[in-house]
């Protein structure tokens, strides 16, 4: 099998990216959709069935998916993660278990660290893990849960006396309380909500990581979700930026368009030149991160960056639009909610500034 994002996007996500927005759902099928296109294990080692893709091909597709619809490609890269790390660091007894349906995309992964009194500080997580025989004893609240409303394989980072630990557990143990969707500024294709564990009994055969490894763990995959966040923004922005540019150019007002004014030709260009900077640093930090070197800085710089040009960009973007640029009709709206969405993905900008910060003194 071969990744075939291009199809995947022109049948499946372009014709209803609007409508998943507006009736603030994306069917869970989309991802048994994904699955017979290679999406579902784009990361999983080839020998476990996936598609081992590298971290510059894996943003390349992430970047692709997000210029049509951002909340669709950090759903599915959530997933694969979890798919990953179950190939990756699981038992054979959890990769029988999970990972053939992960793959398939019968079953939905959710990746639960944060909590609600605070997601920057992923060590003060105080959901607890106690071992009860051959059984953990699981009690605690998470939120912010990306496929939290389709979801049925959770990995779940709890404290134990020996340190963090994560656990799979399947959506339907009983004691899993599943919450209401979230209602945001846009990306409800991500399916967000918050999940409560009520004494839920979790066979010790679960453990996916062991106590003491889970922060170090949740922390690892970091790089790369920054450096995948990065080229997702990169890739609203290029889309917005041709749509606007399309747009405005087809409007004419005695005969002239906006785009023939100096001011906007100038600030397109602003944009594209610092489309092309965040590009760069991202690919820069993408190709770091195949290498034996650590990339946190640079996935961290790639991250702020990337994030806060969309955000600006995009908005001047649909500035060019006119008041058109505001209507669901049009792509920007639901770009621009998903750029300031990025700002928290995988640590908020202030904390990308913190590993900038340190590494300079
Ligand atoms: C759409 C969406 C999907 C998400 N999906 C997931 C998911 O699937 N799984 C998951 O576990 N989490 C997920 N998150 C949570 C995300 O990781 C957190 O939102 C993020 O870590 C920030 O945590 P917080 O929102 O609780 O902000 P807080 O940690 O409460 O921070 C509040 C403010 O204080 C700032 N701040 C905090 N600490 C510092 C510091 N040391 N120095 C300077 N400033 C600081 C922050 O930058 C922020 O501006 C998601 C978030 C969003 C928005």
């Amino acid at each position: 099998m071969e990744v075939r994002t291009e199809e995947f996007l022109e049948k499946h996500v372009v014709p209803f990216a609007s409508q998943w927005e507006s009736e603030q759902l994306m069917p869970r099928e989309i991802f048994k959709i994904a699955g017979t296109y290679g999406l579902t294990g784009l990361i999983v080692p080839t020998g476990s069935g996936g598609m081992g893709l590298g971290v510059v091909e894996l943003s390349d597709v992430l970047k692709e998916i997000a210029a049509v619809d951002m909340a669709c490609a950090f759903s599915l890269i959530v997933h694969n993660n979890l798919a990953r790390s179950i190939a990756v660091n699981g038992s054979d007894q959890l990769k029988e278990m999970f990972l053939p349906g992960m793959l398939s995309g019968e079953r939905i992964g959710g990746f639960l660290l944060t909590e609600p009194q605070g997601g920057s500080d992923a060590a003060a997580i105080t959901t607890t893990a106690t071992l009860k025989g051959d059984h953990y004893i699981v009690t605690g609240e998470k939120a912010w849960v990306s496929n939290g409303t389709r979801a049925d394989v959770l990995s779940v980072y709890a404290q134990t006396e020996q340190g963090m630990l994560a656990l799979i557990i399947p959506a339907n143990l009983p004691g899993v309380c599943r919450g209401d969707k979230y209602s945001l500024l846009g990306g409800h294709a991500l399916g967000t909500t918050g999940f409560i564990f009520d004494k839920v009994k979790v066979p010790i055969e679960n453990v996916l990581i062991t106590q003491g490894n889970g922060l170090r763990a949740a922390l690892e995959g970091i790089d790369l979700a920054r450096i995948t966040v990065a080229a997702m923004c990169c890739g609203m922005l290029e889309a917005s930026l041709h749509y606007a540019i399309d747009f405005a150019g087809s409007r004419k007002f005695k005969g002239e368009s906006v785009t023939d004014l100096q001011g906007n030709q100038w600030r397109v260009a602003d944009i594209a030149t610092e489309l092309a900077a965040a590009s760069a640093l991202t690919r820069e930090a993408a190709i770091a991160h195949e290498g034996p070197d650590s990339s946190s800085v640079l996935a961290a710089k790639a991250k702020k960056f990337a994030t806060t040009v969309a955000l600006r960009r995009i908005a001047d973007c649909m500035q060019l639009m006119g008041a058109s640029g505001l209507q669901q009709e049009h792509p920007l709206a639901r770009h621009l909610a998903c750029a300031k969405m990025a700002e928290y993905l995988d640590g908020t900008t202030e904390i990308q500034n913190v590993v900038i910060s340190r590494s300079l003194f």
